[in-house]
């Protein structure tokens, strides 16, 4: 509070005393405030991880985990509202790692029952959070402790946070791969230059960005839709199709060889026990 302070008087000169009010916020108090709002949150349990289920071929496979903040002030946040600005920051790095924990925590405890024990879980690691020097030992540390199996951890990665540092991406790519773990390259089809990173880093699955399933109306988006299905499959490449919200999309990549979907006609994103209940014979 004495920091938040501190930094309003110093960007309106020095010998100004001004009440510190969220409307004077320079984008840098902004930051702090969040950071702030943040750790007070996390330490008061109000992040929430909700489940997106993934389904093959008409079952669910795994899902999702995506965050939400049940603010006591602002409701319940989307993560559009506080991840890119959280990204900026330390914060980003906490709650990733809670994130991961919770991830394996979970998949420890499914895989003791014959129902869930097939289920797959996948995380959203920020560029931040995979760029800390101890981000592998940290992941290394969380499968020992939990005792989750890696095979079915995925953790997802956009090609934002590819382009900065190569060498240590794939360094680290590689590293997760032989503690078993697979990595996928989220919103495929966003940038033009995705194709590189397929050809140079060790993806094990890509994921179709909603953006493109949702054009598929479009002949020619159809056809690309159809090409990267192929171009997965030909690299050796899991394809996941994200936000498929229709049947017509549903019946239009399965017949073209993507059966793992992901989006709202198969399931929204959920609170764990809700997940769990929708899995057959189980919950
Ligand atoms: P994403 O990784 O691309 O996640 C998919 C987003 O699409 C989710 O939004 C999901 O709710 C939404 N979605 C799923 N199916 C459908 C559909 O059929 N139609 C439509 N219109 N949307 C669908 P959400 O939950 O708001 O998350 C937004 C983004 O926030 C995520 O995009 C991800 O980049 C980020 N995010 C979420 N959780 C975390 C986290 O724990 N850590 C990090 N670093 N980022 C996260
Ligand atoms: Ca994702
Ligand atoms: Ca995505
Ligand atoms: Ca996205």
């Amino acid at each position: 509070q004495a920091k938040l302070a501190m930094c309003s008087a110093k960007a309106q000169g020095r010998n100004t005393v001004r009440i510190f009010a969220p409307t004077m916020q320079s984008p840098y108090c902004a930051q702090l405030a969040l950071e702030a709002d943040m750790a007070r949150g996390m330490q008061h349990g109000e992040f929430v991880l909700h489940f997106q289920p993934q389904h093959e071929g008409g079952q669910v496979v795994g899902a999702e985990l995506l965050v939400r903040w049940k603010h006591p002030v602002k409701g319940l946040l989307m993560p559009g509202a506080f991840i890119e600005q959280a990204e900026q920051g330390n914060m980003i790095v906490a709650l990733g790692s809670w994130v991961l924990e919770c991830a394996c925590a979970q998949l420890a405890a499914w895989h003791a029952h014959p129902a869930t024990a097939g289920l797959s879980l996948s995380v959203n690691v920020s560029a931040r959070q995979f760029r800390q020097a101890d981000f592998l030992a940290g992941v290394a540390d969380v499968l020992r402790r939990t005792g989750a199996d890696p095979a079915r951890l995925t953790i997802e990665l956009t090609e934002s946070l590819l382009i900065d540092d190569v060498d240590d991406t794939i360094a680290k790519m590689k590293a997760l791969k032989s503690m078993g773990i697979g990595c996928a390259l989220d919103d495929f089809g966003v940038c033009y230059s995705s194709l590189t990173y397929l050809k140079n880093l060790p993806f094990a699955e890509m994921k179709i960005d909603q953006t493109v399933i949702q054009d598929l109306r479009d002949p020619k988006s159809a056809a690309i839709v159809r090409a990267i299905i192929v171009l997965g499959e030909t690299l050796g490449l899991k394809v996941v199709a994200e936000g498929v919200e229709t049947e017509d999309q549903r019946a239009f990549l399965s017949t073209h060889g993507c059966t793992r979907q992901q989006g709202y006609l198969h399931g929204r994103p959920v609170p764990l026990q809700e997940f769990a209940s929708s899995l057959p014979r189980h919950g």
